[in-house]
């Protein structure tokens, strides 16, 4: 009563770790050596000891890389801008639509860094919804990307 359990209990782990072994093939983690059937919990060919742990599931990044990749982009490109203008200054007259691009550009990059910022609740989202920002974030970079090109081109 009132006595903290122990936090470790290395007896039972280790025969757990000899019963999840006996007769299951499964490599060393680090020399892949079979430890099949284990009596002590050291691999018997590179000597590391072994223990048995509870793993998460990997949460895989790749729609999060998909959806901030635009922003990164236009990210790079303001900060070029913005150094160019630096150096040389600002052009006399700067038409409406490079302000708007500019504008884009900037709260595109910013959002890129929110979701980044935000990683972790972003991969624990469910894929299809990752999947949803994806698509969103292309569809809206790319209508942006044709509008540049309709006033950029003569
Ligand atoms: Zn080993």
């Amino acid at each position: 009563m009132g006595a903290s359990p122990e936090p470790e209990q290395p007896n039972d782990a280790d025969g757990l770790l000899l019963d999840f072994v006996r007769d299951r093939d499964t490599a060393c983690p680090r020399c892949g050596y079979n430890v099949r059937n284990l009596t002590k919990p050291i691999c018997p060919e590179c000597e590391e000891p072994l223990v048995l742990k509870v793993g998460g599931r990997s949460y895989p990044i790749r729609w999060l890389l998909a959806t901030v990749a635009p922003g990164i982009f236009t990210g790079i490109m303001a900060g070029v801008m913005a150094v160019i203008f630096l150096i040389v200054g600002p052009p006399p007259a700067v038409p409406l639509g490079a302000i708007l691009t500019g504008w884009f550009f900037v709260t595109s990059a910013a959002v890129a860094g929110a979701i980044i910022l935000w990683s972790r609740r972003f991969i624990r989202q469910p894929q299809p919804r990752q999947v949803m920002w994806v698509v969103l974030v292309w569809v809206i970079h790319l209508c942006a990307f044709f509008i540049f090109l309709s006033y950029a081109l003569p």
